[in-house]
């Protein structure tokens, strides 16, 4: 918990806003961009959610609802305007919203991020191959394994089983260019 720079209310240390005098808080390095924009952190998102948060968020720091305060609070908010545009980027496209989970797991604050290892998979590279081989359309069974994939990244996440998390993405993100070419 800390307190309200301005009322000295207790609220939660990842919230950008007191709830009890709404005044704008400095900005705190642990807010993920999930927390930001009032979304749980998971693999799938519900996108009119997310833009209705987002709007919201962008409405309470707008520069017009900030005009009588200090210059400090209107660039703290300018700022949080920032993050939340930065924030619904991230988390609109699913490749880094993906990367924004990695960052969480890695105990980052989800807009840091941090690489994947570029080790080569082989067991998987063949296992492709030989989905490829098998069907006519190749497609179609390349769409099914990133569909348990996806169930996988979701489970090691809840899990934080970073090594499972790192496996799992790392190959849809390998499936991904496949699927779309
Ligand atoms: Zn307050």
């Amino acid at each position: 918990m800390k307190q309200c720079e301005f009322c000295y209310d207790l609220m939660e240390k990842t919230v950008w806003q007191c709830a009890t005098c709404f005044a704008v808080q400095p900005w705190d390095d642990t807010i993920t961009p999930f927390r930001l924009l009032n979304i749980a952190p998971h693999i799938t998102v519900d996108e009119a959610l997310l833009e209705k948060n987002y709007k919201t968020l962008l409405r309470d720091v707008h520069p017009d609802s900030h005009m009588n305060q200090s210059p400090q609070t209107q660039a703290q908010a300018a700022l949080i305007a920032s993050k939340a545009n930065k924030a619904y980027d991230m988390l609109r496209d699913c490749k880094s919203r993906f990367l924004c989970l990695w960052s969480i797991l890695n105990k980052k604050n989800g807009f840091e991020e941090v690489p994947l290892s570029t080790t080569k998979d082989v067991p998987f590279l063949m296992r492709i191959m030989e989905l490829q081989e098998q069907a006519a359309d190749a497609l179609i069974p390349l769409e099914e394994e990133r569909d348990r994939l996806l169930i996988g990244l979701q489970n090691s996440f809840e899990f934080f089983d970073l090594e499972r998390f790192e496996q799992n993405l790392s190959r849809i993100l390998y499936l991904k260019k496949l699927i779309t070419h």
